[in-house]
């Protein structure tokens, strides 16, 4: 990486401001139900730790959109992190205001402090210069450990970088892009890509940077449908893409011309209903019936999927082959799932989703690397610069 990372560094009883993506879903009443990402942090907070460093925390946390809202106040987030560092954590209820500055100035080497939400600020999204300035206030060194948040140009990701007298990059960031790096611009051969999810256009980026690169590209999820119906074939209820089929088609062609496997779901398990306990059965994906829906991929496509995927060396998936919160149509997903497990081969999980998937069916520490950003690893994963990445100091 040509980026100055946290080894580069003297961080020796420093003030170092961190930016880590502590965005964690939480349910109804507030609590955190997964500490993923917190625990993703801890290596690059406890190696500060160690150092004996001031350690100043900053994230931001769901859509407050510029404002304070209750709810959204980062407190279940800093108990979270307390009980797995075992070590009282200051969270104050600014970011940079009269409570952040008298905690931060009331710091003790090993101490840690974490900042209000910053999306509490409307600098933050504006890339503030002024909101960047003062978050670079609490900073001998910024530390920039979000990885989940390096596709956004943010104050506190981006901006603050212009303040400080070093910018690195943390453990976690450091590793997703050197780990994805490999896959990026060294990939053992075969290389093949797993593309599911929702839709098409989230993708057409990264399927269009895939498609120069591997030798074998599986299309399934709900975007197949669209490049089902690129075939010309009836696709019911399903969810489709109209002003994406043409380029569906476009990319079938590509494909071709690139020789590149690109292999489409030959068929699908359908459903009359967008329901759990809807009826549901598997067909050819020719015979898409009308008022029914396609939710998954079929079981010929699931072996023709492990044919392919069985002497690849490196792999890429991102997004699930069917709406796997639902079990009767999850099957796919886990399939595909268990033969990334079982394979010799550099696997590597994007996507928000399909790392739930992945975990969900327990075999987490069967893969490679699952990242922990899901906009920023198809960013990635599409050539593209990470904005919050550039940002950092070169070494
Ligand atoms: P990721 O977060 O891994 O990038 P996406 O967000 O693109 O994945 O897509 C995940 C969503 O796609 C899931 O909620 C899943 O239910 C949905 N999905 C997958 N297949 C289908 C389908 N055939 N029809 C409708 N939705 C689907
Ligand atoms: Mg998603």
């Amino acid at each position: 990486m040509d980026k100055k990372v946290l080894k580069n560094v003297n961080v020796d009883d420093k003030q170092v401001l961190v930016r880590v993506d502590f965005n964690v879903p939480v349910d109804d009443e507030g609590n955190v139900t997964d500490a993923t990402r917190v625990e993703a942090a801890l290596p690059t907070i406890k190696y500060l730790l160690k150092h004996d460093a001031k350690v100043i925390l900053m994230a931001h946390f769901g859509r407050p959109g510029g404002e304070v809202k209750e709810d959204l106040r980062l407190d279940p987030v800093a108990q979270v992190l307390s009980n797995k560092l075992n070590k009282k954590v200051t969270k104050v209820d600014d970011t940079v205001e009269e409570d952040a500055q008298k905690a931060v100035a009331n710091m003790e080497k090993g101490d840690v402090v974490l900042l209000e939400n910053t999306r509490f600020n409307p600098g933050e999204k504006k890339n503030d210069p002024e909101f960047s300035k003062q978050l670079a206030q609490f900073a001998d060194i910024y530390v920039n450990d979000a990885f989940g948040a390096t596709h956004r140009a943010h104050a506190s990701t981006a901006g603050v970088a212009d303040y400080v007298d070093e910018a690195v990059a943390g453990f976690l960031i450091q590793n997703e892009l050197e780990t994805m790096g490999q896959a990026v611009y060294n990939p053992e051969h075969p290389y093949v890509a797993i593309i599911g999810g929702a839709k098409v256009s989230d993708k057409i980026g990264v399927i269009e940077t895939l498609i120069e690169k591997v030798d074998a590209l599986l299309i399934g999820g709900g975007m197949a449908n669209t490049f089902i119906a690129a075939q010309g074939y009836e696709t019911g209820d399903s969810l489709v893409e109209e002003d994406k089929i043409d380029l569906a088609g476009e990319l079938i062609e590509k494909a071709k011309a690139k020789g590149v496997n690109l292999v489409l779901p030959e068929d699908v398990v359908i459903a009359d209903d967008f329901a759990a306990d809807a009826d549901n059965k598997a067909v050819p994906a020719d015979e898409i019936e009308e008022g029914w829906q396609a939710l998954d991929i079929g079981p010929k496509t699931i072996e023709k999927f492990s044919a392919v995927l069985k002497d690849a060396k490196t792999v890429v998936w991102n997004g699930p082959m069917g709406v796997f919160e639902m079990d009767a149509f999850a099957k796919g997903t886990n399939q595909v799932a268990k033969t990334l497990a079982n394979l010799d081969a550099m696997t590597i999980i994007g996507g928000g989703d399909s790392a739930a998937a992945v975990k969900k069916a327990g075999l987490e520490s069967e893969m490679t690397h699952i990242s922990t950003g899901g906009g920023a690893s198809l960013q990635f994963f599409e050539g593209k610069p990470l904005q919050a990445v550039e940002a950092l100091d070169n070494k």
